[in-house]
């Protein structure tokens, strides 16, 4: 399968290397003649690094992010603090790892570096993409083409892919904009600023502050109102210091004493758009800033894309064979979450720049009284394991309504930490680990809301030695039991979209409601399904248990 990603922003170059680490066929288009990121920081949530250290940049980030202490909400005037989340070795206690600020451009070098320039092309300005025999055609604004079986539009908030697979709509200009800048570190350390996430929330207005690129700097952010028409989105705007100083003139001496020691200022114009109801059109799909721009409250925009990459690789794996299923279920299993970080930015831009004084004060009591509140802001975004998540997301519902799944694995303890968390999540526990009377290993797992049992089975010794591979586990066999003549439908549906084919079995039974039928099927990369349908069975099963 060859993919196409358009855009080479921290979200194209994750899913590019994501693909890559999944032997798929990858290459990236760029529009931009060299590839570098503008000065600025950015913080990366647990969530996102557990993607970044999977595709093997634990190294490279460790060299040069700076892992903050907490994340700190303070007063515009006074800096009290107004509310803490715990960060540091607390944060990978609490969800599994690393709260890291980052410099955009050691991000996006540690990115390239492990794609490699092969994968790259720069100065290729994609002007439209179209669906034709089976395949997608892409045009460049200086008359080049290219043909890939998928096309991942990666071109961020005015994206052209995004016209195609949505129809062409404007993004919408939030009237806010956001003046960076980069101060050097001796000035952070002169104000006494410590390795923390400091924002400030006044009314109006907000500013954020961190050391980036080791603590050789410190990047701030300062999100202000606009009553001008905004008409372009730029990195490169330059802005005025002393427009920015204007604005926060009574603010904190940390703030102040940042902006004033900072040469060069930038703004940004930050534009929204609502969630699309749909990011794919045939074999082409969408990712980051082009799927779901977001304002930057929760600072979850690069994060969120580096977990669509993660989601991305894996569907396509799985569904190797099937490109256009693959991308189907790619955006089924990520559009509710990111329409909820978006909802979730949206809200917290009106809470820390809330306009009325009177209601800046009662925010600030609530919070002063229950300093732990804003973890609770975070943790459902943070604590969201993507890597973990890693397979089997197309039959996510059918194991929902089913009472019995087997599976059968290479290594067992390898499998159930993969699994682990996936059956978590689907609400099963682990109840019992066996030995069959052959020695075959086995973990029963009973799910907590309805009963329904899913057998984990490590493969007898002459199977495990077959090539069957989907992902990272070796996952030889699954399992359907059904119950009723349309679970067994569901299945086979489910399984021959994930393209298997049947091997044996009738395509068609006597439906009897006591009686047996199975079919099997091979699927790609040589894993074999089994839809069974023995109700009697189960229902001693279940009565058993
Ligand atoms: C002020 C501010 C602060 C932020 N802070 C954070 C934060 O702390 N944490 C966080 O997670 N997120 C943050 N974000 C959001 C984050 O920056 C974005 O969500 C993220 O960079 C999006 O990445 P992307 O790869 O989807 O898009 P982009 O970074 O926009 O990359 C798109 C790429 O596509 C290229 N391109 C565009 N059109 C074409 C075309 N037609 N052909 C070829 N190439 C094309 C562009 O040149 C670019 O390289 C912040 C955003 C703002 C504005």
């Amino acid at each position: 399968m060859r993919i196409a990603i358009v855009g080479a922003g921290i979200g194209g170059l994750t899913a590019a290397l994501a693909l890559r680490r999944a032997d798929h066929e990858v290459h990236v288009y760029e529009q931009a003649r060299v590839l570098r990121e503008v000065g600025a920081g950015v913080a990366i949530s647990p969530n996102a690094v557990r993607v970044l250290h999977h595709i093997g940049l634990a190294d490279a980030l460790a060299r040069v992010a700076v892992a903050p202490i907490s994340m700190d909400s303070r007063d515009w005037h006074s800096g009290d603090l107004l509310g803490r989340v715990p960060l540091g070795e607390a944060a990978v206690e609490r969800w599994g790892a690393p709260f890291y600020h980052l410099h955009r451009a050691d991000l996006h070098d540690a990115l390239r570096a492990a794609l490699g320039d092969a994968h790259l092309t720069l100065g290729a300005r994609c002007t439209s993409v179209a669906e034709r025999d089976g395949a997608v055609e892409i045009r460049f604004a200086d008359g080049r083409e290219a043909v890939a079986d998928v096309v991942v539009g990666a071109d961020g908030v005015h994206s052209v892919v995004r016209d195609y697979v949505a129809g062409p709509d404007r993004a919408v200009w939030s009237r806010q904009v956001s003046w960076r800048g980069l101060a050097p570190a001796s000035a952070g350390e002169a104000l006494d600023l410590e390795r923390r996430h400091h924002s400030f929330w006044g009314p109006h207005k907000q500013f954020v502050a961190f050391f980036v690129s080791s603590g050789r700097f410190v990047n701030w952010v300062g999100n202000t109102q606009s009553e001008e028409d905004w008409l372009a989105e730029s990195w490169s705007a330059r802005g005025e210091r002393d427009e920015v100083l204007a604005l926060f003139a009574d603010w904190h001496p940390q703030v102040r004493g940042l902006i004033a020691a900072t040469e060069s200022v930038y703004q940004w114009a930050l534009f929204d758009r609502p969630p699309l109801s749909s990011w794919t059109r045939g074999r082409v799909t969408l990712l980051g800033d082009a799927a779901h721009p977001m304002l930057p409250y929760m600072a979850q925009g690069a994060s969120q894309s580096i977990e669509d990459a993660c989601a991305l690789a894996r569907c396509l794996t799985v569904h190797r064979h099937a490109p256009a299923a693959g991308i189907e279920a790619y955006a089924a299993g990520r559009m509710d979450r990111t329409a909820r970080v978006q909802g979730a930015s949206r809200e917290a831009s009106r809470t820390v720049r809330l306009m009325d004084p009177a209601e800046v004060e009662a925010r600030n009591a609530r919070l002063r009284e229950s300093p732990e509140a804003p973890i609770a802001r975070f943790d459902w975004i943070w604590s969201h394991d993507e890597v973990g998540a890693k397979t089997l997301e197309p039959v996510r519902s059918l194991l929902g309504s089913l009472n019995h799944v087997s599976i059968t694995v290479r290594d067992l303890d390898d499998a159930m930490r993969f699994f682990g968390p996936f059956l978590a999540f689907l609400g099963y526990d682990l109840v019992e680990s066996l030995s069959d009377p052959n020695g075959q290993r086995l973990h029963v797992n009973a799910n907590r809301h309805n009963g329904a049992v899913l057998n984990v089975w490590e493969a007898k010794p002459e199977l495990a030695a077959h090539p069957f591979e989907v992902y990272e586990v070796g996952l030889h066999h699954i399992a359907f039991n059904t119950d009723t003549r349309e679970q067994v439908d569901e299945a086979c549906a489910l399984v021959t979209r994930l393209g298997a084919r049947v091997l044996d079995g009738p395509a068609d039974f006597p439906y009897d409601p006591q009686g047996w039928y199975a079919v099997y099927f091979l699927g790609p990369d040589g894993l074999k399904f089994e839809v069974v349908h023995q109700p009697s069975k189960v229902r001693a099963w279940r009565a058993k248990r």
